[in-house]
This record gives structure tokens, sequence and C-alpha cells, in this order.
């Protein structure tokens, strides 16, 4: 029975991480495993580092690059032999990189993001199966490119469905495989991304394809929380979550996974199992068929660096759906999506993450037909299962700009005062 494994990038933070990692993948050593690893540590905001240096006539990406070369340099040192072949691997990857930097950058920032930022992944497998082939855990390197594939919308790449399960079915033959999370390959051999935290999104993806039973994905935590510890004393965790909740969950961002994660797990029953990799021997947090979250408490969610943006008619009209479907259509042609939205009868309000890419761009477009006003370093709180007492406990010292109640969910963008 296929079992698919997912390891984030703080479960192979440092040499400690990877080697109990390596201990716990040890328990699985004669199972039917496929392993997903995202990039190791922090390494993908580092590479992003790099990525926007690049773009930059002023920046230095090189001197970036550098971090990134030193992090695994360290790691590598204290994992292997000095003559270890994996020296010679990650140089290689390297080299990728340094080979991107000397052309000039593609106009397309997405396009230059997808050639670099992957390579984290690329690191961290192959690091990763050398270690554990080296540990009693022999296994294959599988590269993800040759059975995830997507169009070409860099960044955000939307899987073909049909060709990914049919090479899925073809090269998962013979287990345990190591692969990267997060990316994929356009038919035409070109890397893509699958949004931030896509390795999730990658686990389900197999488990879809190959009709697992099983999907893991391990964390720091003991499982899902109904709020999260950086913002919220007195967590609890959710023990049983309905693949619809968790739809809800993550699509308002909360931090459980990449919100596209569940559909696929979704439409075929497959539970997905989130486990502590401190404490594995703690109940794990289960996804799946369940008619009601248990225990039934309210759900925080927190979506930091929003912007709230009003349009309204430079001659003072009603905003008609003319309007509204042109705004719309710009939001599809930059790539944004609406968090929360409202209208009045002169003005159309929405708020969305303040992406330093795609949100300048969005206003310099909106500015051309529309009479722009916007608010930004704002925050939008997203409760499920709300009760009065718990927003009031929320909303203590901070202003409410826009708010929004549904039976069971309130959004409420909000500035701290
Ligand atoms: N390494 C990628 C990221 O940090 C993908 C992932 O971790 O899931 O977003
Ligand atoms: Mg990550």
């Amino acid at each position: 029975m296929i079992k698919i494994f997912k390891f984030g990038g703080t479960s192979i933070k440092d040499v400690e991480s990877i080697k109990r990692i390596a201990g716990i993948l040890g328990n699985y050593a004669t199972e039917d495993l496929v392993v997903v690893f995202s990039a190791m540590g922090k390494v993908t905001n580092m590479l992003e580092e790099v990525v926007e240096d690049y773009m930059q006539k002023s920046g230095n990406p090189e001197e970036k690059l550098q971090k990134v070369k030193d992090f695994h340099e360290h790691l590598l040192n204290d994992l292997f032999e000095q003559n270890h072949t994996i020296y010679n691997e990650v140089n290689n990857l390297f080299v990728e990189i340094e080979w991107v930097l000397e052309d000039e950058p593609n106009p397309d920032y997405a396009f230059n993001y997808d050639q670099i930022v992957p390579i984290g992944e690329m690191l961290s497998t192959k690091i990763m199966s050398a270690y554990l082939s080296d540990n009693g855990f022999a296994n294959s390197w599988l590269d993800a490119r040759d059975i995830i594939r997507t169009d070409n919308k860099y960044r955000n790449a939307k899987i073909d469905w049909e060709q990914t399960i049919s090479f899925c079915k073809d090269k998962i033959t013979h287990f345990p495989i190591i692969t990267q999370g997060f990316i994929g390959c356009t038919s035409e051999n070109f890397t893509t991304t699958l949004g931030r935290e896509g390795s999730d999104f990658t686990a389900a993806i197999l488990a879809f394809a190959l009709d697992v039973k099983q999907v893991v994905i391990w964390k720091d935590v003991d499982g899902v929380l109904n709020a999260d510890p950086r913002f919220f004393e007195d967590t609890e965790q959710l023990m049983k979550i309905p693949f619809e909740e968790a739809i809800e969950l993550a699509y308002y961002g909360a931090k459980v996974m990449h919100p596209k994660t569940i559909q696929p797990l979704q439409r075929k029953s497959i539970p997905l199992e989130v486990k502590s990799f401190l404490h594995p021997e703690k109940e794990s947090s289960v996804i799946g068929d369940f008619n009601t979250i248990a225990p039934f408490v309210p759900s925080y969610i927190v979506k930091e660096n929003q912007i709230l943006i009003s349009v309204a008619d430079k001659n003072l009209s009603f905003i008609v759906e003319e309007h509204l479907s042109s705004i719309f259509s710009l939001f599809a042609h930059y790539g944004v999506r609406v968090n929360m939205m409202q209208n009045s009868a002169v003005s159309f309000s929405f708020c969305v993450d303040n992406d330093r890419h795609k949100v300048p761009a969005l206003l310099t477009a909106l500015k051309e037909n529309f009479e722009v006003h916007f608010n930004d370093s704002l925050t939008m709180y997203t409760v499920r299962h709300y009760d009065e007492d718990s927003i009031e406990k929320l909303l203590k010292n901070k202003q409410v700009l826009l708010e929004q109640k549904s039976r069971h969910t309130v959004h409420i963008v909000v500035k701290d005062r």
C-alpha cells in the first residue's frame, strides 16, 4: 500500500533535524513510501531574495546566492565525508543558478522566479536522498519535473492532470522514492512552481494520481491548531476536520496547508494526517470524511499585509455591471485574488494580499479608468464558528475597516492602533 509523506522546510532546517527525520523514516524502511521534501529551512525565502536582486539593476544576486551556498555547505560538512559525490551534485545545482544570473533577466518576474527558486527543492532532495541512503534508508531520487506536468503560468502553475497521472503511474513503480514538492514542468521543459507552500499540494497530487490510502504531512506542531500560536494564546488542536472545513480554513489563509491540497484528496476520500515530527507518538489531526469538526471551537485565521482598495467612477456615476466586469478582468489579468469585497452605490472595495509585484501593476491599471483609494498595512481576521465573545476579544484595540458575517464565518479587516 503506497503512502505519501511530506516534510516541510522546518523539518530539515539543520543537522539535528535532518538526523531526526532519518530516524523517523527508518521506521518505515519496508513500506511503499513516496517522500516529498520542501527546500531546507528558509532557503525558499533566500532564493526569492536572489531573484529580487537579479531583477534590480542595483542588486547583488551573487552575494545573496552566497548565503544559500554557505547554508548548504555547512550542512554538507556535518553530514558527509569530504570526498562524497554529493558535493559535486550540489555544486552543479548552484552552477545552474549562476548560468541564469549571467544572462539579462527575462522581463517576466515569474519566469525568472521559476528558473531559480525551485533549486531549493533540488538541493534538499539530493542531500536528503544521499544522506538517507548512507544511513540505512536505500531510496531512489525522482525529478518531480518528470511527473508533474503543468501549464506555463509561472509561480502559480496549473496541473495537467491527465498527463501527470499517467507519468506518475509510469514512473513511480519501486519504493521508497524521494522527490521535490512545489515544482512542476511545462510541456516545453521549463520548470514551474505551484505557489508558496506548494509541497503540500504536490503530496496531494501524487496521492490522487496513485490512489493511495494515506498521506501524512509532518510538521513541527502536534497537528492542526485552531489558531496560529504566534498570534493567539491557548490554542487547541483540532483532531477531526471535515474536508470542507479544511478547504475553507486553507482558502482564507490558515497556514494549515496550501489551499489547493484538499480538493484532490476529498475527491477520492483520501485522509490526510497532520503529524508532529517532534512528537510522533502524539495523536495526529486527521482531515477526512467527517460530518463536523471536533472539538467544536472557533478557528482563527490571520492574514497580514493586506491592502484595501476602493474604486469609484471618475465621473461619480454609480458602480454598475460594466465597471465590475472590467475590474474583475483586471484581477484575473494580474493574478490578484480577492480575499473580501463590498460594493456600495458609488464605490467598490476589495481586500487583497499586498503582493509587491502584482498590486502596483493592478493599481496603475485601475487608475486609468477609476478614482482609486487604498489603505495598506492591514490585517484580515477570519473566524469560523465564531461567537460574540470570540469577536469581542479579537477586536480589542483595533479599528475595523470592513466586516462581513455569514452564518459560520466572519471576516474583519482591521488596522492596528
Ligand atoms: N519551499 C516552498 C516554500 O517555502 C514550498 C513549500 O515549502 O511547500 O514555499
Ligand atoms: Mg516551506
